[in-house]
């Protein structure tokens, strides 16, 4: 990748991120709960003693000067009426898991960034400024409806993640900023650069140095002075998502493939789990190709219906071979779990992890490899399946589950619409 790419590279026009994050959460919760704290100022401790600082502080708190990080007794002299109230970690993650509910069936939700942070994608056609506006209004009227009125929340829209969440920071509390290309860099120059998500106190420090203190001032830089100040092409990319485009460089490497499934009431025999782990190793290992990456470690998983689990792992040559990940599994399997059967217990979810992921050029391959397990095998069986739709060619082994273990969205992942079945 050469900097003429980047400087070629065409602004984006939608407005594909969402971003939601819910004002003063903790303190916000507690007013909802309780009437009395509605409109005082009230602060969330980790527990009451006067050696401990706020974690979250209510508007009414923040105007005396009571933010979260300051120490008890200073917030008590900046607010002598400040209500101190105990964390409830339980009651927020509930909050947590019905606001999920909700935005999710405004719009499609991307990411969970944390327990008052979210980030949804617009599908095309809610992009235009006006829909996506309304789309913010509705999510938040949405939360307010369910949650509760004390339950506000600041939306940000843009083209990226980047600028989404600068743009949900931008108006507080309460607030709804769309940030279009178009509106680059003039509605955000005058910030500090540190309030792009990314650049921290180290960083600022690097730009500072470099005369560089305001978004306004980066968005003067050229690509190839952000690579120098960035030390490598991170600072390509954080030129470009600047500009709302999209990142191009992986978000971080992949440590681990895993795929999990509840069995369906049929499938929770022996045979069932068997079946279902089959096809999601050959999911995994689809997966493994289409990052050309190589597994050298394998995890398998079942949890019985009387909630007993069992698990066992092993490590072998490195390789992204279907057969090959199969064959091991069958090993596995028949070493560590066959014993079950006599033990009578129902198995109830499977999982499997393939581990110790390595890039080809990290590994040697393996001389005496069958030729049934040579990588082009799999490499075709994987162009059909995503030319001719999912299980158009897949190995026997799986035939009886092939329905089984559908696309699902895990919170902090989003599905792979080629690899997931
Ligand atoms: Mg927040």
């Amino acid at each position: 990748m050469t900097g003429d790419a980047w400087l070629g590279a065409a602004p984006q026009e939608t407005l594909g991120y969402l971003l939601l994050d819910f004002n003063a959460y903790f303190a916000s919760v507690e007013q909802q709960l309780d009437k009395n704290l509605r409109g005082r100022p009230v602060a969330v401790v980790p527990l009451m003693a006067d050696s401990t600082c706020c974690i979250a502080a209510s508007y009414e708190a923040k105007a005396f000067g009571v933010t979260t990080g300051v120490g008890v007794a200073q917030a008590r002299r900046l607010c002598p009426e400040l209500v101190l109230i105990e964390a409830r970690h339980a009651v927020y993650v509930e909050f947590h898991q019905r606001a999920l509910k909700v935005i999710d069936q405004v719009v499609p939700l991307q990411e969970v960034l944390s327990i008052d942070e979210m980030r949804c994608a617009l599908p095309a056609r809610w992009q235009s400024p006006s829909r996506a506006r309304q789309i913010g209004v509705q999510l938040k009227e949405a939360i307010c409806d369910e949650l509760g009125a004390c339950m506000r929340t600041s939306v940000g829209i843009a083209p990226n993640g980047l600028l989404a969440k600068l743009a949900s920071e931008m108006q507080k509390p309460d607030g709804l900023v769309i940030l279009q290309a178009q509106d680059l860099p003039a509605k955000i120059a005058a910030l500090p650069a540190q309030r792009l998500s990314g650049i921290g106190p180290r960083m600022a420090q690097r730009l500072a140095a470099y005369g560089v203190h305001s978004i306004g001032q980066l968005w003067q830089l050229n690509p190839a002075q952000m690579r120098i100040i960035w030390g490598g092409v991170a600072g390509l990319d954080f030129y470009d998502r600047l500009r709302g485009l999209e990142r191009r460089l992986p978000a971080r490497e992949r440590q681990s493939i895993t795929h999990s499934h509840v069995l369906p009431p049929h499938e929770r025999t022996l045979a069932g789990a068997l079946g279902v782990l089959d096809r999601l190793m050959q999911k995994a290992a689809m997966r493994l190709r289409k990052e050309n990456l190589l597994a050298t470690a394998m995890y398998l998983g079942v949890r019985m219906v009387d909630r007993h689990k069992w698990s066992a792992e092993i490590r072998f040559a490195a390789t992204n071979s279907t057969p090959a990940l199969l064959a091991t599994l069958r090993d596995l399997w028949d070493k560590d779990f066959l014993m079950l059967a006599q033990q009578k217990r129902q198995p109830l979810k499977v999982g499997i992890g393939l581990f110790g992921l390595r890039q080809p050029h990290q590994t040697t391959a393996d001389l005496f490899e069958q030729p049934t397990t040579r990588p082009d095998v799999a490499a075709v069986l994987d162009r059909l399946n995503q030319r001719f739709g999912k299980n158009t060619v897949y190995f026997g082994s799986a035939h009886h589950s092939r329905d089984s273990a559908p696309m699902r969205i895990a919170f902090n992942r989003i599905p792979d619409i080629e690899t997931e079945a």
